[in-house]
């Protein structure tokens, strides 16, 4: 099948690179059926789904999923108990609901710091420069693991504008690393190579995977 075939060369790709990086399927649009072929080629840590309905439509417990879109604070709720990881928290509201509705399950939800690493506008995630004073304040939601950063490049970005961005991401990420603190989640079909030899320990890829198919992002 073209999915596990397109899977086993990303990773041999991958292992050139980083043999650390693992891979989120970026499931988006695909079926199911597509999705359990891909998780049981045993190469994926999970699935990542970017929009809550189509997550909680295509749920079943029989492996991981993570949370990787733009998450709405009132949505929150239908996640937690559900995503193992949700990779874009970017503002201390959704922190807030995160912590009331793992309170309320009794579990400690672990979340992602998404970066806009591109300064870009329009765009989901905290600039570099607030992540300290952001990771500060999540401290106090007991509810809530922070396990690391996430960032999206932007799509027009040159190769080296591209390994700028990632390094300096990586650069912050390498000065909280710890055993809790351990993902780094960039890099998707286009750039994950870039991002994989800038440091990132999960790459979430779908198009690379799956083939081509319009979608909104
Ligand atoms: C869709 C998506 C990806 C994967 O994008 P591809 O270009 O299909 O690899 C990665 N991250 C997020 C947040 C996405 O929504």
């Amino acid at each position: 099948m073209e999915i596990v075939q397109a899977l086993e060369g990303i990773r041999k790709e991958l292992d050139l690179v980083n043999k650390e990086t693992e891979i989120i399927a970026a499931t988006k649009t695909r079926t199911l059926d597509e999705i359990r072929v891909c998780m049981g080629t045993g190469l994926c840590l999970g699935a990542g789904e970017n929009k809550v309905q189509e997550l909680t439509e295509k749920y079943v417990p029989e492996f991981r999923w993570d949370f990787i879109g733009r998450l709405q604070t009132n949505k929150v709720k239908y996640l937690v108990g559900k995503v193992d990881l949700i990779h874009s928290v970017d503002r201390m509201e959704l922190v807030r609901e995160i912590d009331k509705q793992a309170q309320k399950h009794k579990l400690v939800q672990n979340i992602l710091v998404e970066i806009n690493g591109g300064n870009e506008e329009n765009k989901g995630g905290i600039p570099l420069e607030e992540v300290d004073a952001f990771l500060d304040e999540i401290a106090k939601a007991d509810g809530v693991c922070v396990q690391g950063l996430m960032s999206v490049a932007p799509l027009d970005a040159s190769e080296s504008r591209l390994k700028e961005i990632f390094s300096s991401v990586y650069e912050k990420f390498a000065r909280y690393r710890s055993d809790t603190f351990r993902y780094l989640s960039m890099g998707m079909s286009n750039d994950y190579l870039i991002a994989a030899a800038c440091g990132a320990n999960i790459v979430r890829v779908g198009r690379a995977i799956f083939g081509e198919r319009n979608y909104s992002v």
